[in-house]
């Protein structure tokens, strides 16, 4: 009797070590909740980084990343800072940083720059699938031709995203919700501003600046704490990891892109916190590397084109040595692609 007992107890644990160790390989994401300096703190879901201050009357909180993040970061500020969320401020409104904020509406005002509500726009629903951009892959999945993309049909990425992109919930994609994007899961900031603006709460102050135009987004915001000399800054730089794979180039723009790194370089050079969307917490000299890798990316693309190389050619033979022990390096010879649309379109 004992021994069955054992055994079936045994039996049970094995199992439930099993399953534990299946969900944790499968799914559970890495979280963690980090002090910058005072009352700021920064938020981890695996890559995505956002950041919070945390002042008597409620908390000023960055992105929300996405829904699964957001309802396990809202127990820990409530369980550690029992206040409220009182404003969620957007970087920019790509779905992979801005989903989630459901979770904090029935206490936060939504804030954001005024391009923002442009992009979260459905375009027409005569759409076709896009042919170029991020998800243009989408098109190759139309197995039966016809213009939409159903969840059976759809793999990678499109998949994966597949509820963020289904806006109406119909079970199948048409060209307006690829082309827009997945951001089903993006609540529309009530609150909007076209250069600057000011959020103040508790006695504490939050300055929001749009960057301007460029290829990544035209709704870029950096959000800068000036008391804890801290800045938040998403995706148009990122710290110890290459820019993201073709660097939309679709969207051309990319002068403006490299005049608005130098001008954040020059900004960050003021604040002694610089927290990334991707990468780890730094300061102004990360800023100074980001731009060195896209100055020695441009450089190596020119002069495979002056050389009379192919993009072929220069997509398997371009290497930048002194970053290939950053994050994404693999994306290298997207990034070459990139740039030598930048540099030919
Ligand atoms: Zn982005």
């Amino acid at each position: 009797m004992n021994i069955i007992r054992i055994l079936a107890l045994t039996g049970l644990v094995l199992s439930l070590g099993m399953s534990s160790v299946t969900i944790a390989q499968q799914q559970s994401p890495t979280r963690s909740i980090t002090q910058i300096t005072g009352d700021l703190y920064r938020g981890q879901n695996n890559n995505h980084f956002t950041v919070f201050l945390v002042t008597d009357e409620g908390i000023i909180l960055t992105d929300p990343i996405n829904t699964g993040f957001a309802s396990w970061l809202k127990s820990e500020l409530d369980a550690r800072f029992d206040v409220p969320v009182r404003y969620v401020l957007y970087s920019h409104h790509h779905g992979d940083h801005a989903s989630g904020g459901d979770v904090f509406a029935d206490t936060a005002q939504f804030v954001g720059h005024e391009n923002m509500l442009n992009h979260l726009a459905m375009p027409p629903e005569s759409t076709p699938l896009p042919l170029e951009g991020q998800y243009a892959i989408a098109a190759t999945m139309d197995a039966n031709g016809n213009g939409l993309i159903e969840q059976d049909e759809a793999s990678g990425a499109v998949l994966a995203n597949f509820i963020g992109f289904d806006a109406n919930g119909d079970g199948m994609l048409n060209g307006a919700e690829v082309l827009r994007g997945p951001l089903s899961e993006v609540r529309p900031p009530e609150t909007t501003y076209s250069t600057s603006t000011v959020i103040s709460l508790g006695g504490k102050e939050v300055n929001m600046t749009w960057v301007g135009e460029m290829n990544h987004s035209m709704d870029m915001s950096v959000i800068t704490f000036p008391e804890e000399r801290a800045m938040h800054i998403v995706d148009f730089v990122t710290f110890q990891r290459l820019p993201y794979r073709e660097m939309d180039f679709e969207n051309g723009l990319f002068d403006e892109w490299m005049a608005a790194i130098q001008q954040w370089e020059a900004t960050a050079k003021e604040y002694d916190f610089i927290s990334p969307g991707h990468g780890p917490l730094g300061d102004a000299s990360d800023v100074t590397q980001w731009r060195r890798y896209l100055e020695q990316l441009r450089n190596a693309v020119a002069q495979g084109i002056a050389a009379g190389q192919s993009l072929e050619e220069m997509r398997e033979s371009i290497e930048i040595e002194e970053y290939s022990d950053w994050n994404g390096y693999s994306w290298l010879h997207e990034n070459v692609l990139g740039m030598y649309h930048f540099l030919t379109d």
